[in-house]
C-alpha cells in the first residue's frame, strides 16, 4: 500500500489520554499537593538540566547545529509524501515490509495480526513513544499477546502498574526506594535482600531481562529516525536492552511516526549530536543501533515498519502549529519548563507531557480532553531555549490558546470580558492613572507582601496563585514627582 492516506485527516487519532478525561488544572492540582513527588521531580529534573548544560556548552557550533536540525526536519515535512515513498520502496528492496496506518486502531491492528502469524503469546518491547501513543500494550494484552518492556524505566513503569510520566524517564517520579518496593513486589523471582543502591537495582532487572529476552521470538520497536534515501531505522538507547531486542528475536516490528524520517544518512550526523546533548547529557548515545532490511543469516530475519499517522497529517495542515512534528523526544522542554516541574507529568494525562505534550497532544487528537493542555505553561521561554530543533514552543502555546478559546467563546467569556475592561482602561492615560490608584489600595489586602485572596470575580483567580502587593507609589507618580 503506498501513502494514500497522506492529506486526509486521520479518520480517528487515538485519544493520547492516559487517565480519563480530567483536564490539565484538575490533574495538577494532585501533583502540587503531593510534596515527594515534588522532591523527586526536582532532584531528578536539576541533574538532567545540569548535565544537559555541560555538555551543550561543549559544543562551539550548537546553534548552528539547532538551525540546521531545524532545516532538516522542514524539507521533510514540506516533502513528506516523496520521502515516504522513498523510505517503502528502499526499505521493501532491502527485504522489509511496510504498513500503513492511519489511526491508532489500524496500527494495534496491524502489529496484533503480526504476533498472532508468528504463534508467538509473548514481545519484547524497546522503549517506545509511538506504541504508548497508540495504547499497543493494551491492545496486544486483549488478544492475549503479553507485551514485556524492557527499558528500565519503562520496567519499573510496567511492574509498578504505574503510568510513565516523562519522555525519557518515564519513573522519574519514582525515588530509588520506591523503585526497590516496586521489585520486591512485582519482579519474579527477586531477592528478598535487595538493598535501594542503584547498582543492585539495576542488577535485578538485568537478570529478569535476561530471561526474557532469550525466550523471545518477537520484538516491537519504535524508532528515532527512518533514513529515506536508504529506507534504514534507527533506535538511541543508553542500557543495551535495545540492542537485545533489535537482534535477538526471529521477527521484528517496528512503529514510526511518518515524521521521523531525514532524507539521508548523512543528516543523521546533526541529530545523533543533538539528541544525545539534549536527552540524557551524553556526549554520543552508548548503543546507536541502526537496520536496513534483512540481512541473511545475521538479526531478525523478518522485519516490519507501520508507518503512522494518527493525527499527523491534520498537525502538518496548520502552518503554525506544524513545526511541533519537527520533535526528536529529548524531553529537554520538560526538564527546564517550572510547570512540569511542579505538576508532574501525570497532571497532562497525555502520553506526550511537558511543553511538547501541550502543544502535540491538542493537535494530534483534535479539540476535547487536551484543550486545556496549551494554558499549562507561564510562558517564560525555556522550552525553546532548549529545544535543539528550534521550536518556538511559547508562540505555538499562544496560538493553540487562541484556537482553544475561539472554538469554545462561552467557555472564556470571563475572560474576554475581563481583557476587553483592561484594554478600554489602558486606551485612556486618565483611566490607566485612576486604575493604577485603585490597584495601589490592594495594599490593605496584603500580608507579609503577598495578597492571597481576592473579592469575587477575582477569588477565582487567587484560588491557585498569589502576587506581590503592590507598592506604595506608582512609577508615573514617581516620575512626576521628579
Ligand atoms: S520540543 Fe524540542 S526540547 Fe521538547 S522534546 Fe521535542 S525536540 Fe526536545
Amino acid at each position: 500500500m503506498t501513502s494514500v492516506f497522506l492529506g486526509i485527516p486521520t479518520a480517528s487519532p487515538h485519544t493520547g489520554r492516559l487517565h480519563g478525561e480530567r483536564s490539565f488544572p484538575d490533574a495538577a492540582r494532585d501533583g502540587v499537593g503531593d510534596a515527594q513527588l515534588r522532591r523527586n521531580l526536582g532532584a531528578a529534573t536539576a541533574t538532567i538540566r545540569a548535565k544537559r548544560a555541560g555538555v551543550v556548552a561543549e559544543v562551539p557550533d550548537w546553534d548552528e547545529l539547532r538551525v540546521a536540525g531545524a532545516a532538516l526536519k522542514d524539507d521533510v515535512l514540506a516533502d513528506l509524501e516523496r520521502y515516504l515513498v522513498q523510505f517503502e520502496e528502499q526499505f521493501t528492496a532491502r527485504g522489509g515490509t511496510v504498513h500503513w496506518a492511519r489511526d491508532a486502531d489500524e496500527a494495534n491492528a496491524v502489529v496484533t495480526a503480526l504476533v498472532q502469524a508468528t504463534g508467538a503469546r509473548e514481545v519484547v518491547k524497546v522503549k517506545s513513544m509511538a506504541t504508548q501513543e497508540i495504547g499497543l500494550n493494551e491492545a496486544l494484552a486483549a488478544a492475549g499477546i503479553s507485551a514485556f518492556e524492557t527499558d528500565l524505566a519503562e520496567l519499573i513503569v510496567q511492574l509498578g502498574d504505574d503510568l510513565p510520566s516523562h519522555i525519557l524517564v518515564p519513573a522519574i517520579h519514582r525515588n530509588r526506594s520506591e523503585v526497590r518496593e516496586i521489585f520486591l513486589r512485582a519482579m519474579p523471582g527477586a531477592d528478598p535482600a535487595l538493598s535501594d543502591d542503584p547498582r543492585a537495582l539495576a542488577e535485578a532487572a538485568r537478570t529478569h531481562l535476561r530471561r526474557t529476552f532469550l525466550a523471545a521470538q518477537v520484538a516491537v520497536s519504535g524508532a528515532n529516525f527512518g533514513v529515506a534515501e536508504t529506507g534504514t531505522l534507527a533506535v538511541v538507547e543508553s542500557e543495551g536492552n535495545g540492542r537485545m531486542c533489535l537482534t535477538l528475536p526471529r521477527v521484528l516490528i517496528t512503529v514510526m511516526g511518518i515524521e521521523k524520517l531525514v532524507p539521508t544518512w548523512q543528516d543523521l550526523e546533526v541529530f545523533l549530536q543533538l539528541l544525545p546533548r539534549s536527552s540524557t547529557g551524553e556526549r554520543m548515545n552508548p548503543y546507536t543501533s541502526t537496520w536496513t532490511g534483512v540481512t541473511p543469516g545475521d538479526g531478525p530475519q523478518e522485519v516490519h515498519v507501520v508507518l503512522l499517522d494518527n493525527g499527523r497529517t491534520a498537525t502538518l495542515a496548520d502552518p503554525l502549529g506544524r513545526s511541533a512534528l519537527r520533535c526528536i523526544r529529548c524531553s529537554a522542554c520538560l526538564n527546564v519548563c517550572p510547570v512540569y516541574e511542579r505538576a508532574g507529568g501525570h497532571a497532562y494525562g497525555s502520553v506526550y507531557p511537558g511543553p511538547i505534550g501541550a502543544v502535540l497532544s491538542p493537535q494530534l487528537t483534535g479539540p476535547g480532553f487536551n484543550s486545556t493542555l496549551p494554558f499549562a505553561s507561564t510562558l517564560c521561554g525555556a522550552c525553546y531555549d532548549v529545544c535543539p530543533v528550534a521550536i518556538d514552543l511559547p508562540s505555538m502555546l499562544v496560538h493553540l490558546r487562541e484556537k482553544a478559546v475561539d472554538a469554545d467563546p462561552a467557555g472564556h467569556a470571563a475572560e474576554r470580558l475581563a481583557l476587553r475592561a483592561v484594554a478600554w482602561t489602558m486606551r485612556s492615560p486618565w483611566r490607566w492613572t485612576r486604575a493604577l490608584r485603585g490597584v495601589r489600595a490592594g495594599r490593605l489586602l496584603a500580608r507579609r507582601g503577598r495578597i492571597r485572596a481576592l473579592p469575587f470575580p477575582l477569588s477565582r483567580w487567587t484560588a491557585t496563585r498569589d502576587l506581590p502587593a503592590p507598592p506604595e507609589q506608582s512609577f508615573r507618580d514617581w516620575w512626576a514627582e521628579r
